[in-house]
């Protein structure tokens, strides 16, 4: 039993086509791996038991059959706990969400079922994605698989948790500022934030919602090119998802980066990283280099604002989209208070965690008339910068790479007390978002204490496939992805 974690998707693949094993066996694996390591870890908000279980037998009928499988046929998979799935709560971890039990599905969650994934269950997040350690979950934090001391990053740290530990053979997470890519970093895996537009939002609960892209996270590329296919692509229910054709990713995992061009974003490369982190990334600039691509710096001036324009626009944009929750419509409410504006009052103050109520406040600040101008409006021309650069860039090379973090995973509490140290392990991903443009993070090396590093790929809009490629390229000439962390290699 023990042998079936840790697998691949197409290992697995390959063991239940040729019927080896069953879907039920493959779950039943995972499940005693979760039930071994999860006490210490607390990745998961719920498991999904009752559902995996139907899932699982559907599959073996599909085996029983002798039916084509599908492209994730029997995969435990690991849903980030803001993505809906009927019949089980959505928390977003906050105490706000606590009891509330979405009545629809996601796309995202639709389309995988389709493609024969196993739910195994929801994962812990910084309250309504809001944070980089998960410390901001409203129910608990969640451990580092590398060293338990450790946050895992976040905000999808469970999902990176469930698989650098095993627990799941891939995750969904979300992503607004780099909360796929920074945890994946942190964790030892692949983890990647798609175009905006590439993969749907329908059923995702919104953070900020020009910023937020769910996608893949996984111990190979081939994983995640796997799962870009099956969630990506237009749906009517999502006006912003893009109405075009979507490749077979994993077509495009050629291991060819010949000629491709490289830039290195000199602004992100220096000053505030971590020489560990800096030594690893220019080694893999180098490595890329010798497998045949040009690699040469770039400088992107304006990324040096993207910090302040996120924390105007993603707190703007929350301020609205958190409006919702006022104990009537969802969720917590308050049950003594005597008016109407007091059981608002009581209901947000009780069910809000501190970091969403900062949250709150400054985009309502930034939002307010006087105000707009000065912050919203000049946030927003910022931001147009910020792609305007990017595009001027990839006019000359075809991705962009830096760290994803500038630092290896922290320590409990090291940062919880200063919100701008939190809110600067997203340095490097933050313009990623407000350009709207696909990235990745994948390992390039380890620190002194044995933490794992990230290296991001960056692409131009729709430039999904060209992103897996060179990551895949760099994957199979390195070793990194193949170290294993403690809780899993000792499964
Ligand atoms: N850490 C960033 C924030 O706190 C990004 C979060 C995210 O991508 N959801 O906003």
């Amino acid at each position: 039993m023990k042998e079936l974690v840790g697998k691949s998707v197409q290992e697995l693949r390959a063991l239940l086509g040729g019927k080896a094993v069953s879907a039920r066996e493959v779950l039943a694996a995972h499940r005693q791996h979760i039930d071994s390591v999860e006490p210490e870890l607390q990745a998961f908000n719920c498991l999904t038991e009752d559902l995996a279980a139907r899932q699982a037998a559907r599959v073996d009928k599909l085996i029983a059959d002798g039916e084509v499988l599908p492209p994730l046929a029997g995969v435990p998979i690991a849903l980030k706990d803001n993505i809906c799935v009927p019949g089980y709560p959505t928390t977003c971890s906050s105490r706000i969400l606590e009891s509330y039990r979405p009545p629809y599905q996601a796309t995202v969650a639709e389309r995988l079922q389709e493609a024969g994934a196993i739910f195994v269950g929801k994962t812990n997040l910084d309250e309504f994605a809001m944070g980089s350690s998960t410390e901001n979950s409203g129910f608990k934090p969640t451990r580092n698989p590398w060293n338990t001391a450790m946050v895992p990053g976040g905000s999808s740290g469970g999902s990176a948790v469930a698989v650098a530990s095993g627990m799941s053979v891939i995750a969904l997470g979300s992503d607004t500022g780099g909360s796929i890519r920074q945890p994946a970093s942190f964790c030892g895996v692949a983890g990647m934030k798609p175009t905006y537009g590439r993969v749907s939002r329908f059923g995702l609960v919104a953070f900020a919602s020009s910023l937020d892209q769910i996608g893949p996270l996984g111990r190979c590329l081939e994983d995640v090119a796997i799962t870009l296919s099956v969630i990506s692509g237009h749906d009517g229910k999502d006006s912003t998802s893009l109405s075009l054709p979507v490749p077979e990713y994993v077509k495009e995992l050629t291991g060819d980066v010949e000629g491709l061009r490289i830039g290195v974003i000199s602004e992100l490369t220096g000053q505030g990283m971590d020489a560990e982190v800096l030594e690893s990334v220019e080694l893999a600039a180098r490595q890329l280099g010798q497998l045949g691509a040009g690699v040469e710096e770039v400088s992107l001036p304006a990324t040096r604002h993207a910090l302040a324009v996120y924390y105007l626009i993603a707190t703007a944009e929350a301020s609205a989209n958190l409006a919702r929750y006022d104990g009537v419509k969802y969720g917590y409410r308050h049950r003594q208070a005597e008016d109407l504006l007091s059981m608002y009052r009581a209901s947000r103050q009780e069910g809000f965690g501190v970091e969403v109520k900062r949250r709150i406040m400054l985009g309502t600040y930034a939002l307010s008339s006087g105000y707009y101008d000065a912050y919203y409006k000049k946030a927003q021309q910022v931001r147009r910068l910020i792609k305007e650069e990017f595009d001027r860039a990839f006019a000359r090379f075809d991705l962009l790479v830096c760290p994803t973090s500038p630092t290896v995973a922290f320590e409990f509490g090291a940062r919880t007390g200063d919100p701008l140290q939190m809110y600067l392990s997203d340095i490097a991903t933050i313009p990623v978002n407000l350009a709207g443009l696909p990235g990745i993070s994948i390992p390039c090396g380890f620190g002194k204490s044995g933490l794992p590093i990230g290296l991001q790929l960056i692409g131009p809009t729709l430039g999904d496939a060209q992103v897996l490629r060179a990551a895949h390229a760099f994957e199979q000439a390195t070793e990194f992805h193949k170290k294993r962390s403690p809780v899993l290699s000792a499964a």
